[in-house]
């Protein structure tokens, strides 16, 4: 099997957007909050591109720091050298839809009308659906010592190996994936196999994942 047949059938499991679109929102009014800096859980924002909206801090809903805060807690429980980094929360709906309508243009020549909006969406989410406009998702890694475990891709990489399930990465790196994937899983964040380093709370993704019945946050419009 050649590797690129693998990538496409780590890729044909992911939930894409035609699974995401259908999820209703019941709707619960919970605040943003910015990510404070704690001996266990740091944030190092990934892009300038939220600095006019949020300033250098990263925004979540109150939940989400609340479970960001238990991660932390029960990775450094298990080792005190390591700590969490958040480089992405909160993104507005109006960035989202920058980078969707980037991705789309460069994709274009390479498939049909009706194949477009699900392989864009694999490498950026498709703005009706997105986690980050909801305050639900995060960009996260493990640091330890202060700098950041081998993952086997930079954080927020959009490279073939940033499946999480690729089976050409290091051992080390297959083992530092799954032991983020489980610290955040246990705090109920749901991951995107897609990007090791993505995870959500709350949003679609989270609500399809779970199966729960409905999503509990909109996507909103904010800044500080
Ligand atoms: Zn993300």
């Amino acid at each position: 099997m050649k590797k690129q047949d693998i990538y496409d059938l780590l890729e044909e499991k992911l939930l894409g957007y035609l699974d995401y679109v259908e999820v209703p929102i019941k709707s619960c009014d919970e605040v943003l909050l910015p990510i404070p800096t704690t001996a266990n859980l740091i944030t190092s924002p990934i892009d300038e591109d939220m600095l006019p909206y949020t300033a250098h801090q990263i925004y979540v809903r109150q939940t989400v720091l609340e479970k960001l805060s238990q991660a932390a807690e029960l990775l450094s429980s298990q080792d005190p050298t390591m700590e969490l980094e958040v480089v992405y929360g909160y993104r507005t709906k109006e960035i989202q839809m920058n980078l969707f309508e980037k991705c789309q243009a460069e994709l274009k020549q390479r498939f049909s009308e009706a194949e477009l909006p699900e392989a864009v969406h694999k490498y950026i989410a498709s703005p009706e659906v997105a986690g980050h406009p909801t305050g639900g998702a995060v960009d996260i890694q493990i640091l330890k010592d202060r700098k950041p475990l081998d993952f086997g891709t930079k954080i927020g990489k959009l490279v073939s190996d940033s499946l999480t399930f690729s089976p050409f990465i290091s051992k080390e790196a297959w083992y530092n994936r799954q032991l983020l994937r489980r610290i955040m899983m246990s705090v109920d964040f749901a991951p995107f196999d897609g990007e090791w380093w993505h995870f959500s709370y709350g949003d679609k993704e989270w609500a399809k994942y779970y199966e729960k019945p409905f999503a509990l946050y909109e996507q909103l419009d904010f800044r500080i």
